[in-house]
This record gives structure tokens, sequence and C-alpha cells, in this order.
């Protein structure tokens, strides 16, 4: 089988963000950067499904020349072919980013669609939780999103979803789009040869038009610091009483 992943460079996760002093941009200067971790496992959920099924596997990105820091990542995980659609417009717009990708898919695929194209369910910096949406309703295939475990059926994809009310499962004819969450698999790491492998890989780009999205930017506003205090409530047996307090204030006793 086919299988296509989306993947976006991101900030790494836990890292602490700065704004610059404009206030139009994450400061990148002593940023370390990623994909998210629901990428991540979609990754290797390609990997999986391409040795137990046969096929190849690809990854895509959209983004500034540095994104092929992250196709090379996915490539010395297993996945096979890198596509990077190479954009130095900054633009933030799911729906301009959802529709060049649609394109770039379109233009990959050359009339050979993916059997499944993984997304993940929303990124680890802006968290639109649209990009993949909207990029199936453009190329006019089914989606399932907040997915947590696959089956490749024939040509049926059975995609599961946890809820409050249970475990809800989808049945899609392929080609289809699934948008996954992290615990869908568990990511491995990349081997020495993986490594040399994605350092020789060529990564294709797929030129894009720029069509300028709809929202604008107006300023970035910095996450408030949680703040965590450790109090010591003392040590050894004289503690006790007032571990007892404490849990009687938080409701645990009575
Ligand atoms: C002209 C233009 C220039 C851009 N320049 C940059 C840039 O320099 N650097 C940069 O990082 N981004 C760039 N982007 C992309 C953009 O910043 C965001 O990726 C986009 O708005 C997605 O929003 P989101 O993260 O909220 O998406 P969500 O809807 O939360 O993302 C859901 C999933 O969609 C997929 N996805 C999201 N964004 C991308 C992407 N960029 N490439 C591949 N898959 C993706 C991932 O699988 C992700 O898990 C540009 C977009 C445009 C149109």
């Amino acid at each position: 089988m086919k299988v296509l992943v989306l993947v976006k460079r991101v900030p790494a996760p836990g890292a602490k963000i700065n704004i610059t002093a404009d206030e139009q941009a994450v400061d990148t200067k002593n940023l370390g950067f990623a994909m998210s971790p629901h990428e991540e496992c979609g990754i290797e959920l390609a990997v999986q499904l391409v040795e137990a099924h046969g096929g190849t596997s690809t990854v895509m990105t959209l983004g500034a020349q540095e994104s092929e820091e992250q196709l090379r990542y996915a490539v010395s995980l297993g996945v096979d072919h890198a596509i990077l659609v190479p954009t130095d417009v900054d633009d933030w717009d799911p729906m301009a980013t959802a529709s060049a990708l649609a394109s770039a898919i379109a233009e990959a695929e050359a009339g050979e669609p993916f059997d499944l194209i993984i997304f993940g369910n929303e990124s680890a910096d802006s968290g639109g939780y649209q990009v993949g949406i909207r990029a199936a309703h453009a190329l006019d295939r089914p989606i399932v999103s907040g997915i947590k475990s696959i089956d490749i059926d024939g040509e049926t994809v059975k995609a599961r979803r946890q809820t409050v009310a249970g475990l809800e499962e989808y049945r899609l004819t392929m080609p289809a789009i699934v948008a996954v969450k992290e615990g869908i698999t568990l990511p491995r790491y990349p081997t020495m040869k993986g490594r040399l492998n994605a350092r020789k890989a060529e990564v294709v780009a797929s030129p894009q038009p720029h069509t300028p999205g709809g929202q604008k930017r107006v300023r970035l506003i910095p996450a408030p610091e949680q703040v965590s205090n450790t109090v010591v409530l003392g040590e050894g047996p004289e503690a006790a009483g007032k571990i007892v307090d404490l849990l009687v204030e938080l409701g645990v006793l009575s």
C-alpha cells in the first residue's frame, strides 16, 4: 500500500517559548525543533503498515528549508520518500496550508492515489485541528480524526476513536485519510543505518504558488508560566499530623 504522512516542524515540546520584541514571531535563537508527538506516532504507523502490507511510505511537510530536518528524521525511522513543499513566505493560515498541501499531494500522486494519508490530530504549536479535514475536503476523500487504532481489511480502513461513551469504529474505503492521536503506536528510535540513510536521502521539492490565507496575525502572547511550589511539611513521624491536615484540606480525608 501507498502511505503518506504529513508532519510540521514545531519548537520542541517542553522548551520555553520566547516571543520576539515586535510580538510577531517565536524567538527561535535557542530552540530545538521537532515534529508534533501525534505525527511521530503517525510516522511509526506508516512504517508498520508498510512492514505488514508491503508498499511505500512518504513524508511531506510545508515550511521553510530547515523543515528538511524533520523529513530526514522520518526517513531515519524507516520512511521511504520525503517531499518538502518549500516556502519562505511567513503565513500561518490553516486554510492556505491545507490548500497548498492538497495540491502538493495531488501532484505527488500523479493519478495514483495514496491509499492512506495520515495527519496528526493537531499540531503541537498552533493546534488548529483543521488542516487534515480541510485537505480531505479539497481532495474529496473521507477522513476521521481523533484516531487511536486502525486495522486494514482489504480496501477498508477500520479506524477507532476513544470517547467517554466507549470506542467508536469507523470504516472508510481507501483512498482515505485519518488524523491520529499520540498513543496509536509507540515510536521507535532511529538506528545507525537509518541515520545514514537519512543523510543520503533525496528530498524532493514540490513548488507551490502562494495563495494568501484569510487569517492575519495581530500579535503573539506568551502563555502564562505555570509555577509550582514545593513545601516541606516536616521529616519523619512528626510530619504525619501535617500530612493528615493537608489530606483533609484537599478533601481526600474527612
Ligand atoms: C505560505 C505559507 C507559508 C508558511 N510558512 C511556514 C513556515 O515557514 N514554517 C512552518 O512551520 N509553517 C509554515 N506554514 C504552515 C503554517 O504555519 C501552519 O502549518 C498551518 O497554518 C497549520 O496550522 P495548525 O498547526 O494550527 O494545523 P493543525 O490543523 O493543528 O494541524 C493538523 C495536522 O496537519 C498537518 N500539518 C499542519 N501544518 C502542516 C505543515 N506546515 N506541513 C505539513 N503538515 C502540516 C500535521 O499532520 C498536523 O498534525 C506556512 C503556510 C503557508 C500557507
